[in-house]
C-alpha cells in the first residue's frame, strides 16, 4: 500500500477509503462552489472606465495580476492532469485531483470574464506571461523545476524518480499556488478594502479561498509520500528544497516590486515583500521544514479573508450564502 507506487491499488474502487484526508478535501471544494457570473462587475466597469477613480499605479496592479494569474491557472490544470494524475492513483486522492482541476478551469473561466466585462484586450492580458519579465520568470521557474515528470517515460520509482515527483509538487502546490499567488492575493484584497474594484476583489476572494485547499492538499499529499518513502527525505533534499523556496521568495518579490513599484494608500512596497516572506514560512512549516525569514504577518486581514464565509460580504456586493458545508482553515 502506499499514496505513489502501489500495484495493489485499483484507481475504479473508491471504498474502502485509505486517506480520509483526501476524501474532505473532495468535501470541502463542493461546498465552496462558486461561478464567476455570480459576482457583480457593475461597479468595477465604472470604476474601470472612470478617468479619476483609479490611479495608474493601482491600474498596473490590476493588469498585473490579471496577467499573471490569467495563464498560471491553465498552467496549474495542466500540472494536474498531465503529471500528477498519472502517478497518483489512488482513487479518493484522484477524485480530489478531479475537483481542484475543475476549479482551475472556474479559474481560468473568471479572467475571460473580467476581461469581456472590463473590455480589455485579451491578447494583451493572455501575453504578459511572455511579455512582462518578472511573470515569465516565475512561469518559468515552475515549468523548469518540474520538467522532467512531463516526460511520458517518466516513473515514480526509486528514491531519484520519488524526489523529483516530490520536487514537482512542491513546485506547484507550494511555490506556485503557495507563494507565487500571494502577493497577487494581498495586493488585490487590500484594493478591495479600499473600495476598489470591489467585484474582481471578490473573484480574488473565492479563487484564495480554492487555492488555499489546493495548498493543504498538495501539503497532505507531500507529507503522506515523504512518511510512507522516508529515505527521499534526506538531508541534501531538504537544503534542495530550503534553497529553491528561497529562490522563488526572491522571484516573487521581484513580480510584487514590479507590479506595485510605489505601493498603495498606506502600503509601502515593501509591505508586500514582507509578506511573502511571513507566507514563505508558513509553507515551509507545513512541510516539516525550518523558517527562514521568521518575520510577523503584515497583513493580518489576509488570514481573515482565506476563512470567508459569505455572509460577511453582503453590505459590499449582495447577500450570498455559498458555504454550505465545513471547511478547512489555512492561512
Ligand atoms: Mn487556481
Ligand atoms: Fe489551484
Amino acid at each position: 500500500m502506499g499514496i505513489i507506487n502501489s500495484s495493489k491499488t485499483d484507481p475504479n474502487k473508491i471504498l474502502p477509503i485509505t486517506y480520509p484526508w483526501a476524501r474532505e478535501y473532495y468535501k470541502s471544494g463542493i461546498a465552496n462552489n462558486w461561478v464567476p457570473e455570480e459576482v457583480s462587475m457593475q461597479k468595477d466597469v465604472e470604476q474601470w472606465k472612470s478617468r479619476d477613480v483609479l490611479s495608474d499605479t493601482e491600474r498596473r496592479l490590476i493588469l498585473w495580476n490579471l496577467g499573471f494569474f490569467s495563464t498560471a491557472e491553465s498552467l496549474t490544470a495542466n500540472n494536474i492532469v498531465l503529471a500528477v494524475y498519472n502517478h497518483i492513483t489512488n482513487p479518493e486522492s484522484r477524485q480530489y485531483l478531479l475537483r481542484q482541476g475543475f476549479e482551475e478551469a472556474i479559474h481560468t473561466d473568471t479572467f475571460i470574464y473580467c476581461c469581456d466585462t472590463l473590455g480589455l484586450d485579451p491578447d494583451e492580458i493572455f501575453n504578459m506571461y511572455k511579455t512582462i519579465p518578472s511573470i515569465d520568470e516565475k512561469d518559468t521557474f515552475v515549468v523548469e523545476l518540474t520538467k522532467s515528470v512531463f516526460d511520458p517515460a517518466f516513473v515514480t520509482d526509486g528514491k531519484e524518480n520519488i524526489q523529483r515527483f516530490v520536487r514537482d509538487l512542491i513546485g506547484f502546490y507550494v511555490i506556485m499556488e503557495g507563494i507565487f499567488f500571494y502577493a497577487g492575493f494581498a495586493m488585490m484584497l487590500a484594493l478591495k478594502r479600499r473600495g476598489k474594484m470591489i467585484g474582481i476583489g471578490e473573484q480574488f476572494e473565492f479563487i484564495m479561498r480554492d487555492e488555499s485547499l489546493h495548498l493543504a492538499f498538495g501539503c497532505d499529499l507531500i507529507n503522506t509520500i515523504k512518511t510512507e518513502n522516508p529515505e527521499i527525505w534526506d538531508q541534501a533534499f531538504r537544503d534542495e528544497i530550503l534553497e529553491l523556496v528561497s529562490q522563488s521568495v526572491a522571484l516573487e518579490k521581484r513580480y510584487a516590486y514590479d507590479a506595485c513599484p510605489e505601493g498603495l494608500l498606506g502600503i509601502n512596497p515593501d509591505k508586500f515583500a514582507l509578506y511573502v516572506d511571513h507566507v514563505a514560512d508558513r509553507r515551509l512549516e507545513r512541510l516539516g521544514l525550518p523558517k527562514i525569514f521568521g518575520v510577523d504577518n503584515p497583513f493580518p486581514w489576509m488570514s481573515q479573508a482565506t476563512d470567508l464565509s459569505k455572509e460577511k460580504n453582503f453590505f459590499e456586493t449582495r447577500v450570498t450564502e455559498y458555504q454550505t458545508g465545513g471547511a478547512l482553515t489555512w492561512d
